[in-house]
C-alpha cells in the first residue's frame, strides 16, 4: 500500500464527505470524549439528539462533575448501558478533583479514567489533541480487515494488533484526528457491513478487492447465542397512582426506575409469575386485572419478552409495600413518571400507556375509581 497516496486519498474524500456532527464543529476533548461514549453501541444519528441536551444541561467537566446521578441517567433513558453515565460521573469527579477540570493531554492519562478504553483515549488523543494515536473501534476494524485482506478473526488479538500498527504508521503527523475520523466515517458511510466499492476512495489499496474476498471479510469469530427470557411486569395502580421502584446497585440497570415484576418460571403462566413477584419484591398480594401489550426488546445477547398488565390489589390488601429487592419506591402519578429514568423496555411501556387509546382508557378508568 502507498501510505502517502492511501492518506491523501481518504483524506480528500473526508473533506468533501464527512458529515457535518455538533462535536465536529469546534473539538474538545470534554466533547469528544461524551460523544464517543455516546456512540458506543449506538448510531450516530441518535447520538446528535443525546448529544445537544447533554451540552446545554452539562456544557464542561465542573457542571458534570456536580451533578446528579438520576438526572444524568435521565439525560441517558434509551441510549442503554447505563453503567456508561456512572462512569462518566466518576471520570468528571476525577478530573475535576486531580487535573484541575481539564483533560491531561497524555494518552495514558486519559486510558486510565473509568470507562474509557483505548479506543475513545485514542479518539480523544487525536481529535482533540492532535496526538498521533490510533483509535480503532468496530467501524475501523472493518474496514482495515478488508484493506489489509486481514485471514484472523478480528476477535483475535493477533489480527486486531496487527490493524493497530497499520493504522498507526498510516497516521499522518499534521491531522491525526482526522484521519481517524475518516477511516471511521468510511466505515460507516461506504465499507459499511454490505460495502459499496464501486464508490470507494481508497479501492485500488484494497487487498480484499482485489483477491475477490470482500463478502468474507471481517472474519468474524462465533458469537454467543442469544438468550430468550420471557418476563411479566405490573403496572399496579392504587388511589390514582402507580407503583414504581428503584433498581439496586449490582443489578441490571442499577439506579434506573421499573414497574415491579420478573421472569416467568417454568410451568408458569405470565399471570402467575406476576402474582408471585409482587409478593416477592414488595410483599403485596395484586390481581392482574388486564393484560396492556407485550413489548420485546433486546439488551447485550438478551431478547427479552414482556408480558404487561395492569394490576390491582386483592381486596383488603393494605397498599403499604415492602421493597425487598429495590433501593426505594412508591406509588406516584402519571405525570411524575417523566421525571425518572427507566430502562427502555419499560419506559415503551409508559409510551404505549400514554399513546395507544384503548389501554389509556383503561388506566385512566383505573385511575379514576
Ligand atoms: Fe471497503 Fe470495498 Fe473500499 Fe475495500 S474497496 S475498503 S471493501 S469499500
Amino acid at each position: 500500500m502507498n501510505g502517502n497516496l492511501f492518506t491523501s486519498q481518504l483524506l480528500d474524500w473526508y473533506d468533501a464527505n464527512g458529515r457535518d456532527l455538533p462535536w465536529r464543529q469546534a473539538p474538545t476533548p470534554y466533547g469528544i470524549w461524551i460523544s464517543e461514549i455516546m456512540a458506543q453501541q449506538t448510531q450516530i444519528d441518535r447520538v446528535v439528539g443525546y448529544y445537544a441536551r447533554w451540552m446545554e444541561r452539562y456544557p464542561d467537566l465542573e457542571s458534570l462533575a456536580r451533578a446528579r446521578e438520576e438526572d444524568a441517567l435521565r439525560l441517558w433513558e434509551g441510549l442503554g448501558y447505563y453503567s456508561r453515565v456512572r462512569n462518566i460521573l466518576k471520570s468528571a469527579e476525577i478530573l475535576v478533583a486531580e487535573h484541575g477540570g481539564v483533560f491531561p493531554p497524555d494518552p495514558a492519562a486519559i486510558r486510565s479514567l473509568p470507562g474509557v478504553g483505548a479506543y475513545t483515549a485514542g479518539a480523544v488523543a487525536s481529535i482533540a489533541f492532535g496526538l498521533p494515536e490510533p483509535a480503532v473501534d468496530a467501524n475501523v476494524l472493518r474496514v482495515f480487515a478488508r484493506l489489509l485482506d486481514e485471514a484472523t478473526p478480528v476477535a483475535r488479538a493477533a489480527a486486531r494488533n496487527r490493524i493497530e500498527l497499520a493504522v498507526r504508521r498510516l497516521i499522518p503527523e499534521d491531522r491525526p484526528g482526522d484521519f481517524n475520523q475518516a477511516v471511521m466515517e468510511l466505515g460507516a458511510l461506504v465499507c459499511a457491513k454490505r460495502p459499496s466499492c464501486g464508490d470507494c476512495p481508497v479501492q485500488s489499496h484494497c487487498a480484499a478487492l482485489t483477491n475477490g474476498v470482500v463478502a468474507s471479510r471481517p472474519v468474524l469469530g462465533k458469537s454467543s447465542d442469544t438468550v430468550r427470557i420471557e418476563m411479566a411486569t405490573g403496572v399496579l395502580v392504587h388511589d390514582g397512582r402507580l407503583l414504581v421502584q428503584k433498581r439496586r446497585p449490582g443489578d441490571v440497570w442499577p439506579g434506573l426506575w421499573e414497574f415491579p415484576g420478573g421472569g416467568i418460571e417454568p410451568g408458569e403462566t405470565p399471570r402467575q409469575a406476576l402474582v408471585r413477584e409482587f409478593v416477592e419484591e414488595v410483599e403485596l398480594d395484586v390481581i392482574p386485572v388486564e393484560k396492556l401489550t407485550v413489548i420485546t426488546y433486546s439488551y447485550t445477547r438478551y431478547r427479552v419478552t414482556m408480558h404487561c398488565y395492569l394490576c390491582r390489589l386483592q381486596g383488603g390488601a393494605a397498599p403499604d409495600p415492602v421493597f425487598n429487592e429495590a433501593v426505594e419506591g412508591g406509588f406516584v402519578t402519571r405525570d411524575q413518571l417523566s421525571s425518572f429514568a427507566f430502562p427502555a423496555g419499560h419506559r415503551r411501556l409508559i409510551e404505549f400507556m400514554e399513546k395507544d387509546p384503548a389501554a389509556s382508557v383503561i388506566i385512566l378508568n383505573s385511575l379514576d375509581r
